[in-house]
């Protein structure tokens, strides 16, 4: 079963503490999509300016990334910089230029239309929107979002969540939607804006998952160095969707399992820049992650 993908296909600048890394492949689709690929076929949605180097494009079609829905725009590619504090666990946006996002509406191409598994990458919320409305009968949509379009975008963030089976946020990105510090009480504010399914990421603590058999809660994969947290997020659900979209029988069943699945995607992506450590990843030392969580979460 394929998985949708729309999101920011991006080239992030990163700062740490030890090195800056200019234009690197980016953005949540990008992230989400390579994820996915691991487990799933992939349609992706997005666009990108007369600037996007030709080897990024490569890239996508090694993970096999179908990029019918890859519009190439008269623009710039949608830029991200960021830099993070020495903990890499505070990051500060330096800047957000959308490019060739800025008034985007992505066309579905028809062979994307019939969708079963939707994810709803971290983009501005009118366009998820406008995707969500072109998939003639998805049978689970993920949203995803960030600070930005809680800030910005609220009303049409609002809308969509009354249409998605699943959202996904980090813990101050709830306390700020919420306006409320217990992430218990935050969840079931949640709850209420639409989603059956809420998960929560903490980071380095884990992740909560929220749904009518109670909540679960999955750790983050212990890993000695963190390199770069860019696009952990997105890693995580793109891993959590891509794996569900293959396992037989319902949602309810297979959600835990791709929670830890996504978590253990994540790890991956924390341990390079950008990609780069994602993309030299491989399905056995994934499943061998997931065995890992299994031993230190038994008793
Ligand atoms: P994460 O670390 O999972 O929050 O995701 C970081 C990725 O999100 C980077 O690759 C950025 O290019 C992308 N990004 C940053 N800001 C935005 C935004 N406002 N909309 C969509 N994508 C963004």
């Amino acid at each position: 079963m394929s998985v949708l993908i729309v999101g920011s296909t991006a080239l992030d600048s990163i700062k740490t503490a030890t090195k800056e890394n200019p234009k690197l492949l980016g953005g949540s689709a990008s992230h989400a999509a390579v994820a996915a690929s691991f487990f799933a076929p992939v349609n992706m949605v997005g666009a990108v300016g007369h600037d996007f180097p030709k080897k990024y494009i490569q890239l996508y079609r090694k993970h096999g990334i179908n990029l019918d829905g890859l519009q190439s725009l008269d623009g710039t590619t949608f830029h991200w910089s960021g830099e993070y504090a020495a903990d890499m666990n505070h990051r500060r946006t330096l800047s957000t230029e959308l490019g060739v996002f800025e008034g985007f509406t992505p066309h579905l191409p028809d062979s994307y239309r019939d969708s079963e598994f939707v994810l709803l990458a971290n983009i501005a919320p009118s366009i998820q929107m406008h995707v969500l409305e072109q998939v003639k009968n998805p049978k689970f949509v993920v949203a995803d979002t960030m600070d930005l379009w809680l800030n910005i975008a609220l009303p049409d963030l609002l809308r969509l969540l009354k249409r998605v089976d699943a959202f996904v946020l980090n813990d101050s990105e709830a306390r700020q939607l919420t306006d409320e510090r217990n992430m218990v009480v935050a969840l079931k504010k949640i709850h209420r804006l639409g989603p059956k399914y809420v998960i929560i990421k903490k980071g380095e603590h884990g992740s909560i998952l929220s749904g009518p058999d109670g909540l679960f809660l999955a750790p983050a994969v212990p890993i000695q160095k963190v390199v770069d947290p860019t696009g952990a997020g997105d890693s995580f659900v793109g891993g959590l969707l891509g794996y569900l979209a293959t396992q037989n029988g319902q949602i309810e069943k297979n959600l835990r399992k791709a929670v830890v699945v996504g978590s253990v995607v994540a790890s991956f992506c924390c341990e390079g820049f950008g990609l780069s450590r994602t993309t030299k990843t491989t399905r056995v030392m994934i499943d061998d992650r997931c065995k890992l969580v299994e031993r230190l979460t038994k008793f």
